[in-house]
């Protein structure tokens, strides 16, 4: 099995080029999109993502200290 989050190809984190910093994006990889399944599956873009079947705002970064009802309301 991969150790490449599935949502990756469609994932503006991982895709890069949309924070500010690419270091940042690339410690992001690091530590959730490459990092195999446990990993990636504690991200909370993948969580909402699988969660409202459909991807993420930008604006939820993987280490998002929001709840999954706070995302999931801010984005109705
Ligand atoms: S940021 Fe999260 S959802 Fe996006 S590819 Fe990485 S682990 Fe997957």
């Amino acid at each position: 099995m991969s150790n490449i989050c599935p949502k990756s190809e469609k994932c503006p984190i991982f895709q890069g080029g949309v924070l500010k910093r690419a270091s940042s994006e690339q410690i992001y990889r690091n530590l959730y999109c490459n990092a195999g399944k446990i990993k990636y599956e504690k991200c909370m873009r993948f969580i909402v993502s699988e969660k409202v079947g459909k991807p993420a705002p930008i604006s939820v970064l993987p280490n998002s200290t929001k709840s999954l009802d706070d995302i999931i309301s801010s984005m109705s």
